[in-house]
């Protein structure tokens, strides 16, 4: 089966990249909530070319989360032997880490993940908070903190 949508399966090298763009042959994994933490779908989903036109010019990788089969050698940013994305990131992330860390969140692409395959659970910890640039700046990955939401003590 082939590894587009993200999904189990195939060969073991048949990976996922989790932070994808948005192009044909991608497929949506997550929304970036109001808070800047990324909230991931049950399944990932093909995109479709509405979708791609109507995000298209309007930096839907801030706004979305895209997964993409890992084409390792074929991307920038692969080592070599591993992706860069996910050790520059985890290089940075401490205070992230701690605010995600407690449990994995649930996810369409764990099985096939690349990040999830070269640092285990460590990646997912960070995962929520990684937010990948905009259409003139998508080699460009940031950590964003979630923004705790407004609560009034005396209520
Ligand atoms: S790093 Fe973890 S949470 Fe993020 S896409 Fe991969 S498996 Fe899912």
């Amino acid at each position: 089966m082939p590894d587009s949508a993200g999904a189990a399966g195939g060969e073991a090298h048949e990976r996922s990249c989790p932070s994808g763009r948005a192009v044909d042959g991608a497929s949506l994994i997550g929304i970036v909530g109001a808070d800047g933490r990324l909230g991931y779908l049950n399944r990932a989903i093909p995109l479709e070319d509405a979708f791609l036109e109507r995000v298209s010019g309007r930096a839907p990788m801030r706004r979305f989360r895209f997964s993409e089969p890992c084409i390792e050698a074929g991307c920038a940013q692969w080592t070599g032997s591993s992706c860069g994305v996910i050790d520059k990131v985890l290089g940075g992330a401490d205070e992230v880490l701690d605010a995600g860390a407690e449990r994995l969140p649930r996810c369409p692409i764990r099985k096939s993940c690349r990040w999830f395959h070269q640092v285990g659970r460590d990646a997912c910890g960070v995962c929520p908070f990684v937010v990948r640039g905009d259409d003139e700046h998508e080699d460009q990955w940031a950590l964003v903190t979630p923004t705790a939401p407004d609560v009034d003590p005396s209520q």
